[in-house]
């Protein structure tokens, strides 16, 4: 059977496997109240994110590290701990596992064990939003969902252009004025309608919400529905793996929504309910850009909830996000797991990126420097010593951002002095 007409056999092999899924409720995250599965949710009554809760036994008994062994090296591998559960809803577009990168030049200048980046922005539609879409459309094509609307920074509204497109879902897409050039023209290409709004991506996000309550659009806002956290729970089962089964000693990880750090924290604690694991934790760090950290200020005033920033600004627009509805998940995991939220300027964040793109060869994209940044920051603080392993998440493609103007040029019918190279 083949999932898509032109997708691989590596990928069609793995999911044409039939295995037993084993969801078996939604839970409001802040209540604990209990939702039904298979049916279409957005919020909690309390307005709060829905988490996904799977028969916890049967995967145990279904997803051993010797069933893992012989299963392809992309993100269905983990199917058991994920929502889907016909093979046919599946949208991929090969969502392979992405590399742990050493940066061995820059962690010896730091006198630090070990700098590793989850690259991922090697995944479709160049950014880490495939995880989270690829999980959010597969579950809105198996509940005959028709028009899926988002606002967004740029990466979440290309990913879901592409998986909806790929599905038939008709996409309405919000997005600031001001995005990068390369978001807005590839979600529209990908077979969005995207608009450019006056405003910042909460503003787009009160437009989608009057959609949804005047013409029934399906609100696929950061958090506002279940699946996109499941999608992003598979970065921390993938580095787990990827460690042989351990974890690192501290995760520094862009946040803006905070979707993959909420999502790698219950990864991990899935993983040790299904003894792939054990207790320990790694600390988990939320990076923001200094024009623009919710989080940092409540995590430093001891806030459970984090008001909105005015006035946001910073060149890593992934991370230009005012206010989360996850706001007090994501100051939860980093308070549980010892870790701190840390801010930093965007000349840092544009000095980090031309220092690893320079020394290592690796272009960043400007969230994922964001962590570097922070990263070199919180070793000159103490906060993180230099024999912890750390991870530092890239999350998208530099490639996506606008990159400085070279203006060397060379005249080939005059002499070249080739001495001068
Ligand atoms: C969306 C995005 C982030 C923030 O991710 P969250 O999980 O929503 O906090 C960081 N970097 C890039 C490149 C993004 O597109």
């Amino acid at each position: 059977m083949s999932l898509q007409g032109n997708s691989t056999v590596r990928f069609d092999a793995n999911l044409t496997t039939e295995r037993p899924t084993f969801v078996t409720h939604l839970e409001c995250s802040y209540t604990g109240e209990r939702y039904e599965a298979d049916t279409v949710h957005n919020l909690s009554k309390a307005g709060k994110p829905l988490l996904v809760r799977y028969d916890i036994g049967g995967v145990k008994k279904a997803l051993t590290k010797e069933a893992l062994a012989e299963r392809p090296q992309d993100l269905w591998r983990y199917r058991e701990l994920l929502p889907v559960r016909r093979v046919e809803d599946i949208v991929s577009l090969g969502e392979a596992v992405t590399p742990l990168v050493p940066l061995p030049k820059l962690a010896a200048r730091l006198c630090a064990a070990e700098l590793l980046v989850k690259d991922e922005g090697r995944l479709p539609t160049g950014s880490f939003k495939a995880r989270g879409l690829v999980m959010a459309v597969s579950m809105a094509k198996s509940f005959g969902i028709k028009h899926m609307a988002m606002p967004t920074n740029g990466n979440a509204g290309a990913a879901l252009a592409a998986y909806a497109t790929r599905a038939g879902i008709r996409t309405t897409i919000f997005c600031p004025e001001d995005t990068p050039e390369v978001n807005v023209s590839e979600i529209e290409l990908q077979g969005a309608t995207v608009y450019r709004v006056n405003g910042l991506i909460d503003d787009c996000g009160k437009i989608v919400g009057e959609g949804k309550a005047k013409v029934g659009w399906f609100d696929v806002s950061t958090l506002k529905e279940p699946y996109r956290i499941e999608g992003k729970k598979t970065m921390g089962l993938e580095l787990v793996e990827q460690l042989g089964w351990d974890v690192p000693d501290v995760i520094f990880y862009p946040t803006g929504g905070g979707t993959g750090l909420i999502g790698m924290w219950k990864a991990f604690a899935e993983l040790e309910a299904i003894g792939l694991i054990g207790s320990k934790r790694p600390r988990m760090v939320a990076v923001q850009a200094a024009g623009c950290a919710p989080m940092v200020r409540a995590f430093e005033t001891g806030d459970e909830h984090a008001p909105r920033w005015e006035d946001a600004h910073t060149i890593a627009s992934g991370i230009r996000v005012p206010q989360a509805v996850g706001d007090f998940l994501i100051l939860r995991a980093v308070r549980d797991s010892g870790g701190f939220a840390i801010a930093v300027p965007d000349d840092a964040i544009q000095a980090a990126l031309n220092e690893a793109a320079r020394e290592e060869g690796f272009l960043l994209c400007p969230e994922g420097a964001a962590t570097y940044a922070a990263y070199k920051q919180a070793l000159a603080d103490g906060r993180v010593s230099r024999d912890e392993r750390a991870v530092l998440f890239n999350c998208a493609t530099g490639l996506k951002y606008p990159l400085p103007p070279v203006q060397r040029t060379l005249e080939r019918m005059k002499p070249i002095d080739y001495s001068a190279f």
